[in-house]
C-alpha cells in the first residue's frame, strides 16, 4: 500500500506528494521545492523515514511544479518523467521564470516519456496513467485504485479546476477530462490536488461549480 505525504512548497504554494510503500521505497511528484529551506525539508523527511527514491514523476511541467526536479536528479540521480506532449511546456519554464522573477535551474537531464494508460510500477504497487489535457496539453494524473486516490494536479480542486487562459490550455478539453478520466472513478477516491487541501470525487460531483456531472 501506499501512503501519502504532502509538502507546500514555493510562493504559489503547490503541492509536493511523495508516495512511499512498506518497502521504503518511494516517488516523487511535482517537487516544487524552490528555497534551500524546502529542499532540505524534502531530503531531511527522505532520510528520516528511510525511503529510497525511484521514480521522478511531472503530472505537468507549469512553473511551480517543476523548481525541484533538478535537485531531484541531482540528489537521487533519477531521470524525470513525463508526458511528452509536456515537453514544450517544459522548455519554456525559464522564461516564465524570468516574467514572474522567479529564477531557477531548469532540469536538463534524461527524459521518459508517460503514455496515457501505462502503469507505472512502484514494487507492488501500480499507479495508472491518466491523460487528462486542457490545464496544460500534456498533463496527467497518477491513479491508484488499491489505496483509493488520485494525484490530479492542476486539473481538479477543492471546489475549483485549472485555469486554461495558460499556453496550450483548452477549456473544453478540461472539462471532458474531468468528466470522464476522474469522474468516472469510485465517489470515495481521495483527490490529491496541485493546490489547497484534499477532495473527494464524490464531493466534486456534488459541489464542483465549475463541472457538471454529465
Ligand atoms: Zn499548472
Ligand atoms: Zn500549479
Amino acid at each position: 500500500m501506499l501512503t501519502v505525504k504532502a509538502f507546500t512548497f514555493n510562493p504559489v504554494e503547490e503541492n509536493t506528494y511523495i508516495l512511499y510503500n512498506e518497502h521504503k521505497q518511494c516517488c516523487i511528484i511535482d517537487p516544487g521545492c524552490y528555497f534551500p529551506e524546502e529542499r532540505d525539508g524534502l531530503k531531511t523527511f527522505v532520510e528520516k523515514t528511510g525511503l529510497s527514491p525511484v521514480l521522478l514523476l511531472n503530472t505537468h511541467c507549469h512553473l511551480d511544479h517543476i523548481f525541484g526536479n533538478k535537485f531531484v536528479r541531482d540528489t537521487w540521480g533519477l531521470p524525470l518523467h513525463l508526458h511528452e506532449k509536456e515537453k514544450p511546456v517544459l522548455d519554456f519554464v525559464p522564461t516564465s521564470g524570468q516574467l514572474y522573477q522567479l529564477p531557477f535551474d531548469n532540469y536538463n537531464g534524461p527524459l521518459v516519456y508517460l503514455k496515457e494508460g501505462e502503469i507505472i510500477k512502484i514494487n507492488d504497487d501500480e499507479l495508472e496513467v491518466r491523460f487528462v489535457p486542457g490545464h496544460s496539453p500534456g498533463h496527467v494524473c497518477f491513479y491508484n485504485g488499491p489505496g483509493g486516490f488520485v494525484i490530479s494536479g492542476d486539473v481538479l480542486f477543492n471546489r475549483s479546476i485549472g485555469r486554461t487562459d495558460l499556453p496550450g490550455g483548452d477549456y473544453a478539453a478540461l472539462i471532458n477530462s474531468i468528466q470522464t478520466q476522474l469522474f468516472t472513478l469510485p465517489d470515495e477516491t481521495n483527490v490529491y490536488s496541485g493546490h489547497g487541501p484534499v477532495t473527494t470525487i464524490g464531493f466534486e460531483k456534488m459541489n464542483n461549480p465549475f463541472v457538471k456531472l454529465y
